[in-house]
């Protein structure tokens, strides 16, 4: 099957995983602020962060809960990875919706494009055969 890949500034991108993910988080409210890290459950034997912690039930045996154990985000949109050092990680702010990040590129262009396909068609796009 072929699939049509738009480039994005940290990566190239499929245009039907931008299509959905734009229509689905139009859905929720977004603040631009900072990355700041989260707590986590760490996974005692790899030690790392496997679960963002957000109050469930876990077992103490197999993991640690940890303040600051959230080290980064992905955008939901493009994936670039979001997080407080800018030696680390590519971007160190973008939009919130209480749960997910977007990065600031994706949210201004796309997420907030008026009319997303004609935004797309502007950007530089390629045809990419998968086979599965
Ligand atoms: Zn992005």
């Amino acid at each position: 099957m072929e699939h049509t890949f738009v480039k994005l500034p940290s990566g190239n991108v499929e245009i039907e995983h931008i299509r959905e993910m734009v229509s689905e988080l139009k859905k929720s409210e977004w603040k631009l602020m900072k990355w700041f890290s989260r707590p986590a459950l760490i996974d005692r034997k790899s030690n790392t962060a496997t679960h963002l912690y957000m109050g469930q039930k876990f077992d103490e045996k197999y993991f640690k809960l940890e303040d600051k154990g959230w080290t980064h985000d992905h955008c939901e949109i493009c994936f670039v990875s979001i997080g407080e050092s800018p030696n680390d990680y590519t971007e160190t702010e973008g939009y919130f919706n209480g749960y997910d990040w977007i990065c600031k590129f994706c949210f201004e262009e796309l997420v907030l494009a008026e009319n997303l396909e004609k935004k797309l068609a502007i950007l530089e796009q390629y045809q990419e055969k998968i086979y599965t």
